[in-house]
């Protein structure tokens, strides 16, 4: 991703592709003092823009740093790098981070904070798993508790174990791989959240200890709106042998139906492709 032609937007400007570089000393390097965001623009128009941006200050907070833009100066930035590389259906990735300064050691209240955008065209996330359903490993590795890291930011350090998991369930020949949180609890996958349908109805874990994604918000309200029951409450993971269908949710994913978790089937039902049809038509719209 960083031989190539295209303009990246950092702190304030557009910069060659190429020359997007931080120093090696940045203090997100070394202590994962880095928040992101991931969005998609469809026809020109980034859905839930405003929202992605105001997580990405929330996270921020979380780690106890300020973006130095706000809200409306990142809105501006993202239709700027959307612009610049002439883009309309794109995957757009905030990132911001304590940088290189005075401070080397884990505090770092002295180093300069950035910001960064870039957009690039992304396809579907996981493959082919959009029509066939996705094959989704069980991750060694659980959600944290949130009495040990902010675990409802967008933050980088959260992601090092869904890289692992990510890693290992590649290495088994799936997709992604499901998390249970510290308390045994079904959770969500690496970079994406996960609903289930049984008689009719809908279930998902509630997002008590992980990200509650943007889209998994979205498809909660456009079910209520059809009248499908959405039950948000504990799932364990025996429960998994009874649950008929399965999506994932998520910007990256978009509503990416599932056929296997572990040694579980589950059926691309009729329910899972109207979620994905109503979801593909809403952020067009
Ligand atoms: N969980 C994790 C760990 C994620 O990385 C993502 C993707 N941002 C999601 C859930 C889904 O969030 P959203 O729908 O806001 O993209």
């Amino acid at each position: 991703y960083d031989d190539r032609d295209g303009k990246i937007w950092m702190d304030g400007q557009l910069v060659d592709w190429r020359s997007a570089n931080v120093h090696i000393l940045s203090h997100a390097m070394h202590y994962a003092s880095s928040v992101f965001e991931g969005e998609r623009a469809y026809n020109g128009k980034i859905f839930l823009s405003r929202e992605h941006s105001e997580r990405l200050h929330f996270s921020a907070g979380e780690l106890d740093f300020q973006i130095p833009y706000t809200v409306d100066e990142i809105e501006a930035a993202k239709a700027e790098v959307l612009r610049a590389n002439n883009l309309t259906d794109a995957y757009v990735r905030a990132v911001a981070w304590r940088g290189a300064g005075e401070d080397m050691g884990v505090a770092s209240q002295k180093n300069p904070v950035h910001l960064a955008i870039a957009a690039w065209e992304w396809g579907s996330y996981y493959g082919d798993a959009k029509t066939k359903g996705a094959k989704i490993d069980i991750a060694k590795w659980k959600r944290p508790s949130p009495e040990t890291i902010p675990v409802h930011a967008k933050a980088a350090g959260l992601y090092m174990i869904c890289t692992t998991s990510k890693h290992a369930a590649e290495a088994k020949g799936c997709s992604d791989a499901l998390f249970m949180d510290y308390r045994g609890y079904v959770a969500e996958c690496t970079g994406a959240n996960i609903f289930f349908v049984k008689d009719g109805e809908v279930h998902t874990p509630k997002a008590d200890v992980f990200l509650n994604g943007l889209t998994r918000q979205t498809i909660i309200s456009r079910l209520a709106e059809r009248q499908i029951k959405v039950h948000e409450r504990v799932i364990m993971p025996e429960e998994l042998e009874g649950f008929e269908q399965c999506w994932l949710t998520g910007t990256a994913a978009e509503v990416t139906p599932v056929g296997q978790i572990g040694d579980y089937t589950f059926e691309v039902g009729a329910l899972t492709r109207g979620v994905a049809d109503d979801y593909e038509k809403l952020v067009r719209t």
